[in-house]
């Protein structure tokens, strides 16, 4: 933003008309925040009044004047969502937060007001009857059937009565919530561990030693505190060769906000009973069954049989790593615990599987890495070639943008990049959409890929871990995923399908990274011009299979308990939080004295305070069709244009428009098979 932050909003705000630049590419150079707040404030009100003719219309309901009047409402919203979401996300500042704040209300009573409104669901429930009949084409079809579920999901088929009870259960559940994720925050400050005698510490580094220190004078303690962090398992008992200690940490670990002043077992139980309640209202089940409607999975059927054909494997693997680690106990006279496992695997990881990660930045200059490896592979696959446009400048000076066309030279809309870390900037790496592609409205593709990459010293290449390389080539995929779109409505654009499905083009993506053809074309020494050799990305392989019992298990764990929690019924009388929990376990055969759930109960944020309820399952759900699609490209030869056409046209084009299992089916000719993923994880003999 160039503009003073606290400068009156002018008169011609950039946001009311269409962009004139290229693609839509919005004029954030003449953008302020407050042109933004006074965009979204003037958005609502404008869709307020396309939505009240509609709802007012004299014309019986129709598809046009209805469904697609709909899809067509709220287009300066959309404008100015676009803009001020990637300003929160990335160029923040206090006064942003401030209009954050201030919008976050009134946007969720105006969808909210939109979603409940009984005359506009009558219309919908009228075509959404006569759908079949009305000649539509298939994606019109979805469309009607979308919004009829959004509809459904929100109440707006109930009566006066329901509708209010439904409004009483919102309110207790925000409440809840909002209490469950503040109950974990304080009961994890209050169950950090406290350490007289540095003599305890020894294995931590020095630097790590110096982040105690400080941590124990901010609380005003003598001595040294070690904060807990999220989930489950301490990264610090990796390192600390006190076993005692060990087992001090690990116990505040599994046992936050389970007594006290901060106790979760309560608020859960009452949590899932109310979501139970809530669920039977709009007409379902239970809990999962409600969010599973809007999902890939569909049914919880569907979601026991993925998770189900993973156990047996995780466990018997669990328990071999166990055995190994077991072995390692042994030799310092010791019986394997909970608290030994990681002090251990470190052990084993460091004789059996010497890879200096680190080490292997100088191969990794991000420049190369994105032009000769991820639009490289992209090249290959789709045909795309990326051109770069100096000439349109991004929201933040580091804000890189390139021109997309596709192989018969057909410009297809902008690829922004915007890589380092910065203050204003979250944590974390995400691909975000300043215009969908869309039939209806005319529109091409305008997306970003955000890293938080570390600034290198001035005229130093930037290197990139490991890690940040796998990164930029999933966040890519995302960005595919929005490019390739070729869809009308733009509710179905790109990325637009459930979240079980999203991950999973991103996830794809990810195999080039060390696709040895793509690998050989950018994965050069920056000082000596150098290729990694093969040897090292081997090493690289075989390490990564270490602990992947443990890693699955503990997140199968945690899954199948979301799952219990949310398929209770309104009026069961579940009892002791903790005794459910250990039945759930038990039930499921995932119990393990020395694997605890990668959450538990009381302080499992994702689905008792996040929007994770009953959909933690869907990052492995998306692994699974992720495993299986990087078989298939394998099986017809990998990087081939036949191949990135296939995946392009039958999957990434068509976005949220189809099914997304029939896309999925389209490619890969049947429906998902578990087993390569469990000998991805080194769960199955390879
Ligand atoms: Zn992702």
């Amino acid at each position: 933003m160039s503009a003073a932050e606290s400068s009156p909003v002018t008169p011609a705000n950039p946001l009311f008309v269409p962009s004139p630049l290229p693609f839509g590419l919005p004029p954030f150079d003449d953008i302020t925040p407050e042109h933004c707040r006074e965009a979204l404030l003037a958005g609502m009100s404008e869709q307020r009044a396309e939505v009240a003719a509609i709802v007012g219309s004299e014309e019986p309901p129709g598809f046009d004047n209805t469904v697609v009047a709909l899809e067509r409402s709220g287009r300066l919203l959309a404008r100015a969502w676009s803009v001020f979401g990637n300003l929160t996300s990335s160029v923040s500042s206090p006064r942003v937060r401030e209009i954050e704040r201030e919008i976050a209300p009134l946007a969720a009573a105006h969808s909210d007001a939109l979603r409940l409104d009984p005359v506009l669901f009558g219309r919908i429930a009228d075509v959404h009857a006569r759908r079949h009949d009305l000649g539509l084409d298939e994606e019109s079809v979805r469309l009607v059937e979308r919004y009829h579920l959004d509809f459904r999901l929100s109440g707006a088929q109930l009566d006066d009565a329901g509708r209010a009870r439904l409004t009483e259960l919102n309110q207790e559940l925000s409440a809840l919530t909002t209490t469950f994720g503040q109950n974990v925050q304080l009961a994890m400050e209050a169950a950090a561990v406290h350490v007289d005698d540095v003599a305890e510490l020894d294995g931590l580094s020095a630097e790590e030693l110096a982040a105690a220190r400080t941590a124990a004078a901010d609380r005003g303690l003598d001595g040294w505190l070690l904060p807990l962090l999220l989930p489950t398992r301490q990264p610090v008992l990796a390192k600390l060769r006190n076993r005692d200690l060990r087992r001090r940490v690990h116990e505040a670990s599994v046992h936050r906000a389970s007594a006290g002043e901060h106790d979760n077992g309560p608020v859960a139980v009452r949590i899932a009973t109310l979501r139970a309640e809530r669920a039977r209202l709009l007409g379902f089940d239970t809990h999962a069954d409600l969010v599973l409607a809007d999902q890939t999975a569909r049914t919880t059927e569907a979601v026991d049989a993925m998770l189900a054909s993973m156990v047996p494997a995780s466990v018997a693997n669990a328990r071999a790593e166990a055995a190994v680690l077991a072995e390692a106990a042994a030799r310092d006279g010791i019986e394997l615990a909970p608290w030994d496992w990681s002090f251990y695997s470190e052990q084993v990881r460091a004789e059996r599987y010497a890879v200096d990660t680190a080490a292997l930045r100088p191969w990794f200059e991000l420049d190369r890495v994105l032009v000769d490896g991820v639009f490289h592979a992209a090249e290959l696959l789709y045909g795309f070639r990326f051109t770069p446009r100096p000439d349109l400048v991004g929201y933040h000076p580091e804000v890189r943008v390139w021109e997309v066309t596709d192989a018969d030279g057909t410009a297809l809309g902008l690829y922004l990049g915007d890589y380092f870390a910065r203050e204003g900037k979250r944590g974390g790496a995400w691909m975000n959409s300043f215009v969908t592609q869309s039939r209806l409205l005319g529109t091409s593709p305008v997306v970003v890929n955000n890293l938080n990459v570390s600034r290198p010293p001035d005229g130093r290449p930037a290197l990139l871990t490991l890690d940040e390389v796998d990164t930029l080539f999933h966040e890519f995929g995302h960005a595919l995923h929005g490019l390739s779109s070729s869809v009308t409505y733009p509710r179905f654009a790109g990325t637009s399908v459930p979240r079980d499905f999203v991950e999973f083009p991103s996830q794809v993506n990810e195999m080039w990274a060390m696709w040895p053809e793509v690998l050989a074309h950018y994965a050069r020494h920056v000082d000596t011009g150098e290729l990694l050799p093969a040897s090292v990305v081997e090493a690289v392989d075989a390490a990564r299979l270490w602990g992947e019992g443990f890693a699955t298990l503990e997140y199968l764990a945690a899954t199948l308990l979301d799952q219990a929690w949310h398929r209770v019924a309104p009026d069961a009388a579940i009892g002791d939080p903790v005794e459910f929990e250990r039945a759930a376990l038990e039930a499921a055969g995932v119990a393990s004295e020395l694997v605890p759930p990668r959450y538990r109960t009381t302080y499992f944020n994702h689905v008792f305070a996040g929007g994770y309820s009953a959909g933690y399952y869907s990052y492995i759900w998306s692994e699974v069709l992720d495993a299986d699609t990087v078989e298939w490209f394998k099986e017809n030869g990998g990087l081939r244009r036949a191949n990135g056409d296939a995946f392009r046209q039958k999957l990434l084009a068509v976005g949220g428009s189809v099914d997304p299992l029939s896309a999925f089916r389209a490619v890969r000719g049947r429906d998902a098979d578990p087993a390569p993923l469990l000998r991805r994880r080194g769960l199955a003999p390879a």
